[in-house]
Formats: structure tokens, C-alpha cells, sequence
């Protein structure tokens, strides 16, 4: 899949039981999707006949938030060094 691909690896990952991390420099998980296009139609995910970005990234994150041990790291320029990451279990 090319979109996405934290989300999606993170609901993989869950399913097998693993925990996971997203850590993403941006306060709102979703990546391009949220970021460049949220209002574009997507129209190859399969068995959706068009979505658009932005419903497609927030169902995608609450997918993979479904299992307990996916740990979000989002928000804030630079989140990797500066500890003004907010951090969450979710
Ligand atoms: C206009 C446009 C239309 C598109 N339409 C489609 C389409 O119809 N169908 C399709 O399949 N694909 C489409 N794509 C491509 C698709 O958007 C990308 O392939 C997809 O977003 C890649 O997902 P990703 O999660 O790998 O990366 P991204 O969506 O780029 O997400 C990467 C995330 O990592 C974060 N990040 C980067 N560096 C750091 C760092 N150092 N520390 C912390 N966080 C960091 C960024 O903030 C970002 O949120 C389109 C792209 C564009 C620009």
C-alpha cells in the first residue's frame, strides 16, 4: 500500500499482536493524506469506491488505535530531538 503506510503498518502490527510506534514530526497523524490533500478523492482503496483523504487517514489511525500498545508520538517540529513531543498510550 502506498499510503499511509504508519497507520496501516501500525494495525498490522496489532493484529499480530506487536506493539508499535508512530512517531511523526507533525501534531496530526495522517501524512500526506492530512497534510497536502485532505480534501481529495481517493478513488483505488479497495472496496471503497472514493474516500477522501481525510476520512481515509482518520480511519485508517483509529484502525491501528484499536490495539492497546500503539504508542503515538506526534506533534511538535523536530519531535525526534525536542522533548515537547506529547506523548500517549493508547
Ligand atoms: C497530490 C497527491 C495525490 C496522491 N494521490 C494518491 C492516490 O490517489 N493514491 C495513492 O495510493 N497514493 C497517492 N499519493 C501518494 C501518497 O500520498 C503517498 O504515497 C503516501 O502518503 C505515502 O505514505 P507514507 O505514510 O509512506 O508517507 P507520508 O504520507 O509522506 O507520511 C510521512 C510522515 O512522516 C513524517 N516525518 C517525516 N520525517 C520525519 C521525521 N524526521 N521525524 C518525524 N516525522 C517525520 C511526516 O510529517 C509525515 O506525516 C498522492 C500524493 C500526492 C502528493
Amino acid at each position: 500500500m502506498r499510503r499511509s503506510s504508519g497507520a496501516v503498518r501500525a494495525f498490522y502490527a496489532g493484529m499480530q499482536g506487536v506493539s508499535s510506534r508512530i512517531v511523526d514530526s507533525l501534531p496530526e497523524l495522517g501524512g500526506q493524506l492530512t497534510a497536502l490533500y485532505p480534501e481529495k478523492y481517493i478513488f483505488d482503496v479497495g472496496g471503497l469506491p472514493k474516500i477522501l483523504a481525510e476520512d481515509l487517514a482518520r480511519d485508517l489511525v483509529e484502525q491501528a488505535m484499536q490495539f492497546e500498545r500503539t504508542l503515538v508520538i506526534a506533534g511538535g517540529e523536530g519531535c525526534l530531538r525536542a522533548p515537547r513531543a506529547e506523548r500517549a498510550w493508547l
